[in-house]
Formats: structure tokens, sequence, C-alpha cells
């Protein structure tokens, strides 16, 4: 394949949102030697075609540009990094050292889909990630901190496992190739409240009513869930917002209730795990309308 050919198809899936005006590169595919000389610059391999090696690099570049113009924090997806009002620990940086499990992506992500990791910081929700070999691209937690873990436009993670959708030997279809996560490092057992207050000095709100699947959930005999704070909430908004805008994701969700939807696989928008299988639960307790606000519900 023609370096040219190449580009035009790596832009459609890498450069969802172009290329940043510092790289020169608004039309790539007509401007081989300027991609051969900010390859070097950056130092990758010089070799005209921007696959994900080399959208890497430039959106760590476009993420120290953000950062030395004073951001508090950004995102990096794909070329582009984004500013968010909030401090993020980024895999980029030393502070986040061993890389989680993720597979390049082969088709672009039309889903973004919500978790909570049974944590209590982004911390411990790192550890357990690592520990067990699956990922997520973002988790958030109580204070609105966010750890950014893989490039979700490059790079997909092991967040959904199968939902409620069969191929025709009767297995589950894998939510991942399609999708980005996006997880709550909370903890919603009841039961787990005071281990929450010892670490954040508040309690999470309680909701006694918190439904999944028809009925009212239940753990270790105490009915509903822990819910989040309004840092947690406000930050899902911020960094969804920019996700969905960046990566061509619609801005919408399948109302609030955890309930499998009709279209596992195809739903096209902001979903909860709880919706794309009846095995899971998560993030229970969390209001789709109040996070994301009604204009989007579909
Ligand atoms: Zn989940």
């Amino acid at each position: 394949m023609t370096p040219s050919r190449y580009n035009a198809r790596a832009m459609r899936l890498y450069a969802l949102d172009g290329y940043p005006q510092w790289t020169g590169l608004e039309d790539p595919v007509h401007k081989i030697t300027r991609i051969r000389r900010l390859q070097a610059e950056l130092r990758v391999k010089s070799d005209g075609m921007i696959g994900p090696r080399t959208t890497r690099a430039i959106g760590i570049e476009d993420y120290k540009r953000i950062m030395d113009g004073g951001a508090q924090g950004a995102i990096i997806l794909g070329a582009k990094a984004y500013p968010v009002h909030r401090r993020v620990r980024q895999f980029v940086d030393r502070n986040l050292r061993d890389d989680l499990t993720g597979i390049s992506r082969r088709v672009r992500a039309h889903q973004l889909v919500l978790h909570h990791s049974a944590t209590y910081d982004n911390d411990s929700t790192y550890r357990v990630l690592l520990r067990k070999g699956i990922s997520t691209h973002f988790a958030i937690q109580w204070d609105g901190a966010l750890d950014q873990y893989l490039d979700p436009v490059t790079t997909y993670a092991f967040h959904v496992g199968g939902v409620d959708a069969w191929d025709e030997d009767g297995d589950r279809i894998s939510g991942n190739p399609h999708s980005v996560g996006f997880d709550f490092s909370s903890n919603a057992i009841p039961d787990l409240q005071n281990r929450h207050v010892s670490q954040w000095q508040e309690p999470r709100p309680y909701l006694e009513e918190a439904r999944a699947h028809g009925s009212i959930v239940r753990y270790k005999k105490l009915p509903g869930g822990l819910g989040y704070s309004d840092a947690e909430k406000q930050g899902a908004r911020e960094v969804c917002a920019i996700i969905c805008q960046a990566m061509g994701i619609e801005y919408q969700w399948p109302g609030t209730k955890m309930e499998v939807i009709d279209d596992p696989l195809g739903f096209k928008g902001i979903v909860m795990h709880g919706q794309l299988t009846r095995r899971k639960s998560d993030p229970i307790a969390l209001d789709m309308d109040e996070v994301f606000g009604e204009a989007g519900c579909v």
C-alpha cells in the first residue's frame, strides 16, 4: 500500500478530530515529506506513514505543549490532547509506569461504557487492573481527579467482556473493540460505606431504591447501592463530552434505567455496563440524565 493510501485510511481511524496545528498536517495525504520530517523530530521511524505509533507520538507532544501552556490537566485522544478542569495522572507520565493491557484499534469506537471498579480511589483501581491483567481508558475518583491509562483512539481496553449479543456459534460477542471504558473508582456496596469514609472523610450518597434488571439490588442483604460525588459527576460529564466530540461518538444515552437495551452491540452513545449485559449492574446508583443532561436522551 502506498503511504498516501495508508495515511488516508489511518486518518479516518486515528485522527478523527484532525491533527494539531503545530504539525502542519492539515492534509497529510499529500505531505509525505512533511510527515517524514515530523517523525524525525518526534523520534519515531521516518517512513512517511502515520500509523498508531506516530499518532501516539503526536498526541503525547500535543499533551506536553498543552501542559506547558498552564492547563490543570489534559486527556490524549489520538493525535490531539484536550485540556480539562482537573488534575490528570497520565500514562505518558512517570507516575503510571506500567502499561495496562490494550490492543490496537481496527474499527472506530461508537460506545462509551461507564463502570465502577469496586475500589476506593484511582490508585487502587490501577493496582487491581494491573493485577488482573484487564484495563480501562479512564478512572475518576471521589475528589474529581482523573487517571488516563490508555489512548482510546489508537487502543482498545479490556473492560466489557461479553455483552448480551451472540455470534452464530452461540458465544457472547465482546464489547471491547468498539468501545471506550470510563470507570468510577468507587464501591457501591452499602456495607463498605465506613471504609469509604475512613479514606475520604465523608459518606457516599446512599440510594436504597437502586434497581438493576427489574429488582432492587442487594449486597450482603443490604438493599440499594452507594452513589457518586458532585466532583465525580461533573468530571464524568466534562471528560465524556470531550471524548464524544473528539471521537465522533454520539452524545446520547439509552435512559437511566439499569436494564439491558435492545441492541447492546450496536447502540451508539454513552451506556452503563449493566445496560449491555444482565450479568452486570455497574455503575448502579448513577443517574445518567442528571450527569449528562436531559437533552441527549434517546
Ligand atoms: Zn463494569
